[in-house]
């Protein structure tokens, strides 16, 4: 006996009832980003372990122990994608895209994490993200948070979501920084959990992102890095605070926020909800100037964000905010009845497609009783059925019966019927 053959835990089936949502999120998206004059990219699901132990850093949660990793048949290490930002430096620098030339990009697609699974927490998840190259000023950092805060609007989470800032400073503050807090915990060892006391050496400011809670009391009194940084991220956070401001974008600064991957300098944010528990994050991103060099590109300014789609169309669908898929999918139900009908049928169909490009139908396969076919017509919730009997055949006419309102069945040849559709399409309710 074969067993039965399931889906690997923690990645999701995304199925036709739902597809409407993500195809809504994924419309707003799209025109969000023309909105902004972003231009998407699109990278390999795979790319070369290195990659991402160089770049995201090889003392981080993701690169020790979410990693989907294994050898190819060539022996070569790779890596299902954890995140956007790396492969994206990567496909800039291979072509060319840096060179003297500023870029603002956009990119969606699957993610991939060896994480628990839980509500909020896939091993397969989506996200949606922006990264700009060659600008290094605040205002660019303004404006890639002014284009998260326009999607919230959109989608009617404005309310729901709450940005917090912070700086990290250069790469010399950090070091300096670094230094402060790692002599702060060694005080406190008995304090610190077992990933606490293994990051003091390997990476001290990644304790400060720690959820355990026995831990946030001596977190909360770790000297901070907001009061540490050098004199040009202090202009350039007082830069960004004054555009939020001048953009009417709230936002709080926490002096703890870190975020999980090491490539990160200066701004640092995340939009956060309390409606979805402890995954509450549902967009992180920040600056990572010194990320470009490092993987082997001339040095380069860069800054963006990645949003977690699940987390969103999950927030939407909690606060009820997501419009109601739409059942009606189709205009017209073809069916008949009679020799080589179906081959009638199919034609019919490919000729309404090609004089009403907009009309949506769909032709009865597979014969049966002509209440069969209606129970069929029914059940497919399109407003009409176009029927074609022997009679009708002969006729060269088709019986159009409303099946949602109370319109006669109308007996129509075949420009009567395109007339009568084509103002059904005009009156039709806007598909979601
Ligand atoms: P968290 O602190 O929740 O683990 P993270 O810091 O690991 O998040 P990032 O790597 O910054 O997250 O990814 C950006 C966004 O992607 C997160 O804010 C979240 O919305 C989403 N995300 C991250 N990991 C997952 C996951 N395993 N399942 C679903 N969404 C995720
Ligand atoms: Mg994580």
């Amino acid at each position: 006996m074969s067993s039965k053959l399931q889906a690997i835990r923690g990645m999701n089936d995304l199925l036709p009832e739902r597809s409407p949502l993500w195809q809504y999120f994924e419309g707003q998206i799209r025109t969000l980003m023309q909105q902004y004059g972003y231009l998407e990219i699109r990278t390999p699901m795979l790319e070369q372990t290195a990659l991402f132990s160089r770049s995201i850093g090889e003392v981080t949660d993701i690169v020790e122990k979410e990693m989907y990793t294994f050898d190819d048949r060539n022996g070569d290490s790779l890596s299902l994608r954890p995140e956007g930002t790396a492969a994206i430096v990567r496909a800039a620098i291979e072509n060319g895209l840096l060179h003297h030339q500023t870029q603002r990009l956009w990119y969606a697609g699957p993610m991939f994490r060896h994480e628990r699974p839980q509500k909020g927490r896939y091993r397969q998840f989506h996200q949606v993200g922006v990264e700009t190259f060659g600008l290094e000023g605040p205002d660019i950092d303004a404006e890639v948070i002014a284009l998260s805060a326009r999607l919230w609007q959109a989608l009617g989470l404005r309310e729901h979501v709450r940005l917090e800032i912070n700086s990290l400073g250069s790469l010399e503050a950090r070091h300096a920084y670094r230094a402060k807090l790692v002599a702060y915990f060694n005080h406190h060892l008995d304090e610190l959990d077992d990933d606490a006391r293994r990051r003091l050496d390997s990476n001290p400011l990644r304790i400060l992102d720690s959820k355990n809670p026995d831990m946030q009391g001596l977190i909360e009194a770790a000297p901070r890095l907001i009061d540490h940084l050098d004199d040009d991220s202090v202009a350039h956070f007082e830069g960004l605070k004054r555009r939020l401001e001048a953009l009417g974008i709230d936002y709080v600064v926490n002096p703890r926020l870190v975020r999980g991957l090491d490539y990160y300098s200066r701004t640092v944010f995340e939009w956060t909800t309390t409606a979805l528990g402890s995954q509450g994050t549902v967009c992180a991103g920040g600056r990572y100037d010194g990320l470009v060099e490092q993987l082997g590109g001339r040095p380069t300014p860069a800054v963006g964000f990645a949003m977690g789609v699940e987390r969103l169309i999950l927030l939407l669908e909690t606060l009820d905010l997501m419009p109601a898929a739409a059942e009606d999918v189709l205009d017209v139900y073809l069916m008949g009845q009679g020799e080589d009908i179906d081959l009638h049928l199919l034609k019919m169909a490919e000729t309404l497609r090609s004089r009403l490009p907009s009309l949506r139908v769909q032709v009865h396969c597979g014969g049966g009783s002509l209440k069969s076919q209606f129970k069929r017509a029914d059940r497919s919730h399109a407003r009409f059925a176009a029927v074609v009997g022997e009679q009708e055949l002969a006729d060269g006419v088709v019986a159009l019966k409303d099946l949602r309102g109370d319109d006669p069945q109308q007996l129509l040849d075949s420009d009567a019927l395109v007339a009568r559709l084509a103002q059904w399409i005009e009156a039709r309710p806007a598909a979601l």
